[in-house]
């Protein structure tokens, strides 16, 4: 017997008839002998229709009262999934967060989870029931409702499988696993039947929007096995095929990971990104803090930094930031800082994007850089900018050349071909 916790997504409970698959699914995995706590999102739309509807009456709504109103989507799908459980003839109750204590912190809107009582829920699956949990939602130490963040439901399943210790978080989607690229840009994509957290978060980070991040972070730091699998198949599926379907996301000795040993698993970008270059700065102590502290301080993220080796005192710095704040990061540094600090000019380009290859498995492989760099030679690519991590190697390049980059890349890695 396992401990199952299964989060199924908007477009999972997206009607009536979808919620009844749900429940006939669910049903199965108990009936195998399983303990199962259900975790679901809110009809798909729905969480949209309500914050629209609040800004209809307060154009930029209060955040305590937003989360008040957004939260409430998820009341309607426990309650409904608990009811189609129970016509099949199985014990299910429903709570909403604050019910079973998914204490936050009291950032509204995008709230952190930080501790869950799980001793009610344990109660009643030693009590033979199925416990369905509304995600996205929480409760602050005042007792003020709080949303987790668009997306957020994803966090709840893994949160809550991280305080019950269970076996395995299955997050049912409306797409099949996470794939070595996006399908539609490459037609030849594979779905990745195991991914480690590190390689799942510089992924999703790139723009591959399966989970929420932050699901995938917490799985990381308490170990939650996390699987990723689709939701449309036959409900009735035989256990021991949909048992390992999708994309199991864990660590690297898992005992499931050992099996595929790519290199390289996958090739992520993001379009949408924009290059920053203020030349000729002098090359002394805090400049890079008195060009970048103004952008902070105009919460401003800032994605790459590369700064060029000094000649006669003066260097180049350049940084990306997301497109939609390239005016804006403009503006800071043309009115804060150019005169400032001395620089000769800014110059800027709001038509990149980065593309990268990731993988574990570079850890212990040269000539991963190499391959890369030659690929997009050979493509007349020109790379603008170079970043690395251990298991990232990052370029940004012209946005007209994005998805020939992506397609390039994942044909010279080999990556429609399963590891050997
Ligand atoms: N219903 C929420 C949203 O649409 C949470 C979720 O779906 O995970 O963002
Ligand atoms: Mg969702």
């Amino acid at each position: 017997m396992a401990l199952i916790v299964q989060k199924y997504g908007g477009t999972s409970v997206g009607s009536v008839e979808r919620i009844k698959n749900v429940a006939r699914r669910v049903a199965k995995w108990q009936r195998a002998g399983h303990q199962l706590v259900v975790v679901v999102s809110a009809m798909s739309g729905e969480t949209n229709r309500l914050i629209a509807l609040a800004k209809e009456v307060q154009p930029n709504p209060d955040p305590r009262e937003l989360d008040v109103v957004a939260s409430t989507g998820e009341q309607v799908t426990i309650g409904l999934t608990a009811m189609a459980l129970k016509e099949l003839g199985l014990k299910a109750k429903s709570y909403t967060g604050p019910q079973v204590h998914v204490l936050t912190d009291s950032a509204f809107t995008k709230a952190r989870i930080l501790e869950i009582d799980e001793r009610k829920i344990r109660a009643d699956l030693n009590d033979g029931y199925i416990v369905v949990v509304a995600g996205f939602q929480g409760v602050d130490e005042f007792g003020n409702i709080t949303t987790l963040g668009r997306g957020g439901s994803d966090t709840s399943a893994v949160a809550l499988a991280a305080a019950l210790k269970a076996d395995e978080c299955m997050i049912f989607t409306d797409v099949d696993g996470v794939y070595t690229t996006d399908p539609r840009i490459v037609p030849e994509a594979r779905r990745l039947h195991t991914v480690t957290f590190e390689e799942m978060l510089e992924m999703a980070s790139l723009g591959s929007k399966v989970l929420q991040i932050r699901s995938v972070e917490f799985a990381g730091k308490y170990n939650v096995r996390l699987r990723v699998l689709s939701s449309l198949t036959d409900p009735d599926l035989p256990i021991e095929q949909e048992a390992n379907s999708g994309t199991l996301i864990t660590y690297e000795g898992d005992k499931a990971m050992a099996m595929e040993k790519a290199v390289v698993s996958g090739i992520a970008f993001s379009r949408d990104e924009a290059k920053i270059t203020l030349t000729r700065v002098p090359d002394r102590p805090g400049i890079a803090y008195q060009i970048l502290g103004p952008i902070a301080e105009a919460n401003i993220d800032v994605d790459m930094i590369v700064q060029n080796v000094s000649v006669d005192g003066y260097t180049d710095f350049s940084f990306t930031v997301h497109r939609n704040e390239y005016a804006k990061a403009m503006d800071v540094l043309n009115s804060k800082v150019k005169a400032h600090i001395g620089a000769r000019e800014i110059v800027g380009d709001p038509r990149i994007c980065k593309v990268s290859v990731v993988g574990i498995g570079m850890r212990s492989h040269v000539g991963i850089a190499s391959l890369m760099f030659r690929t997009l030679a050979e493509e007349g690519i020109n790379i603008q900018m170079i970043a690395t991590s251990e298991i990232k190697i990052s370029v940004v390049v012209d946005d007209k050349y994005m998805e020939l980059a992506v397609r390039a890349l994942h044909r010279a890695f080999g990556l429609e071909h399963a590891p050997a």
